[in-house]
């Protein structure tokens, strides 16, 4: 074993220094600086660099993690770039938001957090990696080496979509990526806020997809402005790539009031003021007093937000505890330090209009100031699943509480879009509601129709996605070398340079 590695006997684990609470209540920057390279070197350091590394088996895509953890420790920079963008497209963009405290880093994945030694900040490592490697020119756009003649559409722009671009272009064929925003990065440009990732690393991942002569066809939405008979004449290959959108309602009365809203319009209204889209959050939670319905990621980044365009308060329900909740850990402790508050084991039964000067749960002053909505909720114990996984909740008799609300965030989760609705019927979806699609060959009943990411798993994580786009890339690569080649249709074959001229005003990107 090199001199290198094995420091966690005398090193303690340490991530960079995150900015204050204060300081990041004000912006939406980033919380976490990078590692600086001495750091990045020393944390990498202390990995056991074991046997079988648990840490690479629970990652989805299998990063080879002991090996560019010893790179870094060795400072062979460019070497553990090459070998972290083997497996992953996006380094940079995985080290920031995937959830290492339930994959990699998790209690049963790293050896040196089950010896109590505290994890590798793998994390905090990789993004140093993929910052460094485009700090020093090393990041390229994949450009290939020959043209195949056959074209893939591409339908979502996500991660899953980008990846699948990536390496289907990689591969020789023309693609054409369509997408219902203007932007390139799905959920990592519209949904997932800036304090969690800036915008500019999604936008420079875009810019070499375009460099690469991948081909965006923004504002363009499926089943409105592209019928799915033509996107399957256009290419030899489509691939649906769409994410999970449709918001699951709470099931409770006075839902439908104003004042209440799906976790995605607000998440996609404050990402368009920050990226320069719209002046201002088309909904704005300054001075109102929110409450986020929820446990998952999507709630944590509307408490976030919320508190970052200046609420007067901020509660999260959760009708589970914070030991059973989907989302990550880290994530609500972030939250916490901002100042939102956590109402565990509640669960919402009814929204009303009540006056408010009738609420007096909360004599603080909580909704004093102008609240429009009251939030009926009661306590819950959690009692064994007959499923196993998770705890379920159980109402607690006699433990209603009312919170008064200006603003209600639903963000209890996703459901996959009917692809059956979209392709006239061409396309089938499964009974738990994602597209269906051969495990293998990730072909749908669809010949030539293929699906990838949060349309196929339904919601998951960007790392799934970049997995998913990787391996739909592949299959799509297999289905076509198998196919005869096509005769011209009378709308043609989709190449690059035939979209080039004809969709050059749809064409945007970053
Ligand atoms: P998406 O990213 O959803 O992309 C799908 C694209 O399809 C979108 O651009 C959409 O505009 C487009 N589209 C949809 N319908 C149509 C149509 N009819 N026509 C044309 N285009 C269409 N994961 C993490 O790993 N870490 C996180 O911190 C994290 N935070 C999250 C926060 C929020 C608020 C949410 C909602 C999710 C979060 N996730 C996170 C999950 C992650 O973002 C998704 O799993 C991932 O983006 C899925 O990738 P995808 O490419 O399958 O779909
Ligand atoms: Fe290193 Fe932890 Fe992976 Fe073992 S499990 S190789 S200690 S990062």
């Amino acid at each position: 074993m090199p001199d290198h590695m094995q420091k966690y006997v005398t090193l303690q684990r340490r991530m960079a220094d995150k900015r204050g609470p204060e300081e990041r209540m004000r912006d939406h920057r980033e919380i976490l600086p990078d590692l600086t390279p001495e750091n990045a070197a020393a944390q990498a350091s202390r990995c056991e660099q074991c046997g079988t590394p648990y840490c690479q088996v629970y990652c989805p895509l299998h990063n080879n993690i002991p090996d560019w953890l010893k790179m870094t420790a060795e400072g062979r920079m460019q070497e553990a770039y090459h070998l972290a963008q083997a497996t992953n497209n996006f380094p940079e963009i995985c080290g920031r938001i995937c959830p290492q405290d339930r994959l990699c880093e998790a209690k049963w994945a790293c050896t040196l957090e089950q010896a109590g030694h505290g994890t590798v900040t793998i994390g905090a490592v990789e993004r140093h990696i993929g910052d460094t490697a485009w700090a020093r020119g090393w990041v390229r756009a994949r450009r290939p080496t020959q043209e195949t003649g056959q074209s893939v559409g591409i339908v979502g722009a996500g991660p899953a979509g980008m990846a699948a671009a990536e390496e289907l272009r990689a591969a020789g064929h023309a693609v054409h990526l369509y997408d219902r925003h203007a932007r390139i990065g799905g959920l990592m440009s519209y949904g997932i806020p800036e304090f969690k990732m800036e915008q500019q690393l999604v936008a420079r991942r875009a810019g070499l997809l375009t460099e690469a002569g991948v081909i965006f066809h923004g504002g363009q939405v499926l089943g409105r402005d592209i019928g799915f008979a033509d996107l399957r004449a256009r290419h030899d290959a489509v691939v649906l790539a769409y994410g999970a959108y449709v918001a699951r309602g709470l099931g409770i009365t006075g839902e439908d009031l104003s004042g209440v809203i799906p976790a995605m319009d607000y998440l996609v209204s404050s990402s368009r003021a920050q990226i320069g889209e719209t002046d201002a959050p088309g909904i704005d939670a300054a001075d109102k007093w929110v409450v986020v319905i929820g446990g998952g990621d999507t709630a944590m980044d509307c408490v976030r937000t919320a508190v970052r365009q200046g609420a007067a308060g901020v509660t999260c329900l959760y009708r589970r505890d914070r030991a059973n909740m989907p989302g990550s850990a880290r994530e609500v402790g972030h939250a916490e330090e901002e100042g939102a508050e956590f109402g565990w084991q509640s669960q919402p039964e009814a929204l009303e209009d009540v006056p408010v000067d009738v609420i007096a749960s909360r004599p603080d002053g909580f909704g004093m100031r102008g609240a429009i909505r009251s939030v009926r909720a009661h306590r819950t114990r959690l009692v064994a699943s007959a499923k196993g996984g998770r705890m379920e909740p159980v109402a607690i008799p006699g433990s209603g509480f009312e919170i008064a609300a200006d603003l209600v965030i639903n963000a209890l989760g996703f459901a996959v879009a009917d692809a059956a609705a979209l392709t006239g019927g061409a396309v089938a979806m499964t009974p738990q509601g994602r597209i269906a699609a051969d495990r293998q060959t990730r072909m749908t009943a669809a010949d030539g129709v293929f699906v990838a990411g949060d349309a196929r798993l339904g919601p998951s994580l960007v790392v799934w996605a970049i997995r998913e786009g990787r391996e739909v890339a592949a299959a799509v690569t297999a289905y076509l070398a198998a196919a005869p080649a096509r005769p011209m249709l009378e709308t043609g074959n989709a190449t690059s340079s035939q979209f080039a001229e004809t969709a050059t005003g749809s064409v945007q990107c970053g």
